[in-house]
């Protein structure tokens, strides 16, 4: 079966790298010549572990290859998924459909023969009918079929999460298209991962659904968190005996500073948007975005308050920019609103990330990027650890602290042990019990207010 796979970002380029492992003919087609350019000599645009090395094994057994030319990689294709971003718009958050239409109108004046159109973008609930209407005006003699097939996958863990997914999710109206989808799922590669087969409209919904269903998770353990610090508790604990409840699950019970990301902020914005367009109030998913958005901005007063409020001339130690850790997606992260607040108080911010540095030097100018943590350090009055990269833990404390002004962390994943921290001479604060943090209250002015 041949595969064609347009828009080579995070998951359309996953996508077609583990579809051509299992053994498809993939086409992967972006838009972008410089990334087309790079991919063709053997240099990805993201950071994925694991991704490069299928690519590469893949171009040299020749299933997979690269082009701009949507027309060429259409001829004799048997599907085409549809990968592009759908990035909320600016001025009422709802998906914005350009990229996604623009596309459709391109495979309808392309395609040659019977195609499954395959909408893998997230998109609003009723896309796929318009998916449709834009094919069949661009090309009415064509035989399409329009398949909503959301995906689930999280950036580090996308190789893993794309061929071993809990659930495939298919979206079709017609028996022909639901065989081609089937066939392709039930190959080997996928080892019986289960497959719904649900109507068009109810695939797009699933995706919103669970979107904002684990950022309502992640917003509850954090305002948990909050409680915590507050009345008295430790979330740590708490979290775990909550998640132990198989009603609950343990997974998505780490309080942080706020989800970030290309998906959760974007997705529950969406699914606000199109219930409102139906008169249909979403009021917790409301609440979700407010409490999220104020969350990410709350967080600088934690470093703030622990550095006396003033932080004219004082330098900060960003560790830690990306949304989550093991990507370079910068999208949304948490990091943006913290770094932003320090610079509104005249910090200088000395910030490093493992993989995030090139596209954060885009979104966050006027701060010094560092090679590693302990260059990040010199001089710092404060280190500031805001996202939950492995190595973070592993830090030489005496030798962090050698590098400071003042011995001060905040810990914004709970990553470093406060035994071991207090015992090499930190003053150290993570989040979600009393020692050293503050009440909810000092973070939230209009709580605090009522
Ligand atoms: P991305 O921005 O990384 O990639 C999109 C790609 O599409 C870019 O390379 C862009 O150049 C290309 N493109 C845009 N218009 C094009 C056109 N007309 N022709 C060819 N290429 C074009 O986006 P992403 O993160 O991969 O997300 C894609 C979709 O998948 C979004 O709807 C997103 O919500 C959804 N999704 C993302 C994730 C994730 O973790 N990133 C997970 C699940 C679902």
């Amino acid at each position: 079966m041949k595969i064609v796979v347009i828009g080579s970002g995070y998951v359309g380029l996953v996508a077609g790298a583990c579809f051509s492992d299992f053994g498809f003919d993939v086409v992967c087609v972006d838009n972008n010549q410089t990334k087309i350019d790079n991919l063709k000599k053997g240099v990805l645009p993201i950071y994925e572990p694991g991704l490069s090395e299928i690519v590469q094994h893949n171009v040299q057994a020749e299933r997979l290859s690269f082009t701009t030319n949507l027309g060429t990689a259409l001829k004799g294709a048997h599907a085409a998924f549809i990968a592009v971003g759908t990035p909320p718009r600016p001025h009422d958050g709802h998906a914005d459909m350009k990229y996604v239409y623009a596309v459709a109108e391109e495979i309808g004046r392309h395609a040659d023969g019977d195609l499954v159109v395959v909408d893998k973008s997230t998109v609003p609930v009723g896309t796929g009918d318009v998916v449709e209407r834009i094919l069949r005006a661009a090309n009415p003699k064509g035989r399409f079929a329009v398949v909503s097939n959301p995906e689930f996958l999280r950036e580090g863990v996308a190789i893993g999460d794309f061929k071993k997914p809990d659930r495939i999710v298919i979206g079709a109206e017609e028996g022909w298209a639901r065989d081609v989808m089937t066939e392709l799922y039930s190959c080997p590669g996928f080892e019986g991962a289960p497959i719904v087969h649900t109507s068009r409209r109810s695939a797009e919904l699933i995706k919103y659904a669970a979107n904002a269903f684990l950022a309502t998770k992640i917003m509850f353990i954090n305002e948990m968190c909050d409680l915590c610090e507050a009345a008295g508790g430790d979330i740590r604990d708490v979290a775990r005996g909550m998640g132990m409840d198989s009603r609950i699950g343990e997974k998505f019970l780490n309080a942080g500073p706020g989800y970030g990301g290309s998906c959760f902020p974007k997705d529950t914005l969406a699914i606000a948007k199109t219930a409102r367009d139906h008169r249909v109030g979403l009021d917790l998913v409301e609440a979700v975005i407010r409490g999220n958005d104020n969350r990410k901005r709350a967080m600088a007063w934690k470093l703030i308050d622990t550095l006396e409020g003033d932080l004219a001339g004082k330098t900060v130690a960003v560790l830690g920019l990306t949304f989550k850790a093991h990507t370079d997606d910068m999208r949304d992260s948490p990091a943006i609103a913290i770094v932003q607040a320090l610079l509104d108080k005249n910090a200088k911010v000395r910030a490093f990330d493992p993989e995030g540095m090139e596209n954060a030097k885009a979104l966050l100018p006027g701060i010094t990027y560092c090679g590693n943590a302990y260059e990040a350090a010199e001089g710092a009055d404060a280190i500031a650890i805001v996202t939950e990269w492995p190595e973070f833990a592993e830090l030489d404390l005496a030798h962090l602290k050698s590098k400071m002004s003042r011995p001060v962390i905040v810990d914004y994943r709970n990553m470093i042990k406060p035994g071991a921290a207090n015992a090499a001479g930190f003053v150290y604060t993570g989040l979600g019990y009393p020692k050293g943090s503050l009440a909810r209250q000092s973070y939230y002015p209009a709580v605090a207010a009522e």
